[in-house]
């Protein structure tokens, strides 16, 4: 998207599908060229059907890793990224559901265990948010679903997945540069990805042992289908950071990459802010 692009207005509900948006974000640049970085590995995504974890599915799928995706309900979109995961020679598998429920977090690791024969890459990325320009009006309903989703399921996909994970293997976690600057707007959203910066340096410290890493990225504002589905105007989406635009999803995919192979052996327990620019702590 360049500088002066603006975005024409339009709004869904949560979650937001990738197939209404306009413009469609782009998923991974044409010229990237994979290089067996994951070879032979096996990846789950949670939020892998659409925006950011379609582009960690279809770049770790160009490095040779095979993908289960997990997503909530939006199956014209998970079908779609399954199928451009195949398009790279690579094997997807599609796991519809709630992350709010405990045993199903449990149930898609198990599906993606007994389908690919094991795994070794978790990315924690699901999410949602619900704007409150007051702060009175962020009910226990909201607190609820919105920390089930954001937070719970990063813990309770951990849990099921550390039965599986081996030395080498490793954790991502989706964050967001409001964990470091806060949101007036999204307070209850903003607080969950805070959890996720210390649940992911905590749990760095706590792995770091069984030399299992557990790093996390946390993006600035990137054209997804949470933006439409959650924002009441998008036109000038992203275009107050220093880079004077909003992020495309294929601007993500290789920072995951990097968390997720060797490239990165001595880092674990840290975040890379992939943001347009702010600079922020941590
Ligand atoms: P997205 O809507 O494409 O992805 C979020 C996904 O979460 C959805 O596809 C949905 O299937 C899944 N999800 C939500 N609730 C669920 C539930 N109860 N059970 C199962 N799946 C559920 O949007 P995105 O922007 O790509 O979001 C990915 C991550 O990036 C999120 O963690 C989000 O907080 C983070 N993030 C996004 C931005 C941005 O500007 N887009 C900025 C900072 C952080
Ligand atoms: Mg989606």
């Amino acid at each position: 998207m360049k500088k002066d692009e603006k975005i024409p207005n339009q709004s869904q509900s949560q979650p937001g599908k990738q197939s209404k948006m306009h413009p469609k974000p782009e998923i991974i640049r044409k010229n990237y060229k994979g290089s067996e970085k994951l070879k032979g590995k096996i990846a789950l995504i949670t939020g892998g059907d659409s925006g950011i974890g379609r582009s960690v599915a279809v770049h770790f799928a160009r490095e040779g890793a095979k993908i289960a995706i997990v997503y909530l309900e939006e199956n014209k979109d998970a079908k779609t990224t399954k199928k451009l995961v195949e398009a790279e020679g690579s094997k997807c598998i599609i796991i519809a559901g709630d992350l709010k429920d405990a045993d199903f977090c449990k149930k898609a690791v198990s599906q993606c265990v007994s389908e690919f024969g094991g795994l070794n890459i978790v990315v924690n990325n699901a999410a949602m948010q619900f704007a409150k320009d007051s702060f009175s009006e962020i009910d226990d309903a909201q607190l609820t679903e919105t920390f089930e989703t954001n937070i719970y399921s990063y813990f309770r996909i951990t849990r099921a997945a550390l039965n599986h994970l081996n030395e080498g293997d490793c954790i991502i976690n989706t964050s967001s540069v409001t964990a470091y600057r806060g949101s007036d707007h999204l307070i209850d959203y903003s607080s969950t990805k805070g959890a996720i910066v210390s649940f992911t340096r905590s749990l760095s410290k706590n792995l770091a042992s069984k030399k299992i890493r557990v790093n996390g990225i946390a993006p600035g504002p990137i054209w997804t289908p949470l933006i439409p589905a959650t924002l009441n105007n998008v036109s000038d989406f992203g275009r107050d950071t220093p880079l004077g635009r909003p992020g495309q999803p294929s601007e993500l995919g290789p920072a995951y990459v990097f968390l997720a192979c060797e490239d990165s052996s001595y880092v674990t327990g840290q975040f890379i802010h992939v943001n347009g620019g702010e600079v922020v702590g941590g």
